[in-house]
């Protein structure tokens, strides 16, 4: 494991604050970098079935249930009480028929264990669902659940993500805590930054769940807002392209992707092609501060 101190703090007032999700592009992109990521890992069978998830996560974006928003005097309200827009505890009904469209196109080409899960989810009725919705946001992760919880991850994600893509930024505002979701209340992934115009070289929250992200300081603990003593770790032998910002103050980190160093980079898909990194930073102390939910069951959360 290589360290690093890091001594830049670009200003971020003129940044944009939010970027919302990229609907025609952002599942597909995903599909293609597990795909990428597959070849030649240890984890390969793994990774391509997530490839073959997020590809499915794509298609069920055209034959969509209705999925409304939170009405206007909602929106306002949650803005008022510096509230996310979008609840997770209040779902859309539609999620669950993203859902068994994802098990349907998946079944026949899962893993055997996955199999099991999808025939599962095929099967089981509104409540069920709603209630692995729910341990899945907030609760206690059973084993009978572990295999069927990324798929719920997934629906959920489909059904996020289109509500995100329909925000307007200029209702959204920056909460007081850094690494929740302004859009849905969720905790960020990983951080990514960013190549682009506009954007160049600015570090972005990646929401777990609806796929915004969000602008934050670089070099600043995205958990504690700690400027001090902050470190950047990677594997031994990588391009640098995934790093964990790990935090001595608080004994949190989480992953960084650099798009400079790779235009490629996902900061749902590097992270599961990037669990050693996971597993030196947890021996070294450190807890990490937001969920890949595709990962949450699969192997133990
Ligand atoms: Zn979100
Ligand atoms: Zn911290």
């Amino acid at each position: 494991m290589q360290s690093q101190p890091i001594d830049f703090h670009p200003p971020t007032e003129d940044a944009a604050p939010f970027l919302l999700p990229a609907l025609g592009t952002l599942f597909v992109d995903r599909a293609d970098r597990f795909a990428a990521l597959a070849r030649e890992h240890s984890l390969g069978d793994w990774l391509a079935f997530l490839g073959r998830l997020s590809q499915a996560q794509h298609d069920a974006l055209k034959a969509l249930p209705g999925l409304p928003l939170p009405d206007a005097a909602a929106r306002q309200q949650a803005r008022t009480h510096g509230m996310p827009p979008l609840d997770p505890a209040r779902r859309p009904a539609g999620w669950r028929a993203i859902l068994r469209h994802l098990a349907g196109q998946l079944e026949a080409e899962a893993p055997p264990a996955a199999r099991a899960a999808l025939t599962g989810l095929l099967t089981v009725d509104d409540a069920r669902l709603e209630k692995m919705a729910d341990v899945l946001l907030d609760g206690e992760i059973e084993a009978a659940d572990a295999a069927a919880l990324p798929f719920v991850a997934a629906a959920l994600q489909v059904a996020y993500t289109v509500l995100a893509s329909r925000l307007d930024v200029a209702d959204l505002q920056k909460l007081d805590a850094h690494n929740v979701c302004p859009c849905c209340g969720s905790p960020a992934v990983a951080s990514v930054v960013r190549l682009g115009a506009a954007i160049n070289n600015l570090r972005y929250l990646h929401c777990s769940l609806c796929n915004s992200e969000w602008n934050v300081a670089r070099a600043t603990c995205t958990t504690c807002d700690t400027d001090q003593q902050v470190a950047l770790q990677e594997l031994e032998g990588s391009k640098g392209a995934v790093r964990a910002e790990t935090c001595d103050a608080c004994q949190s980190y989480l992953k960084i992707v650099y798009q400079d160093k790779d235009p490629n980079v996902d900061p749902v898909a590097d992270d599961l092609a990037t669990l050693a990194l996971d597993l030196l930073v947890d021996e070294a102390g450190y807890q990490r501060a937001g969920p890949n939910l595709l990962l949450i069951g699969a192997h133990g959360g």
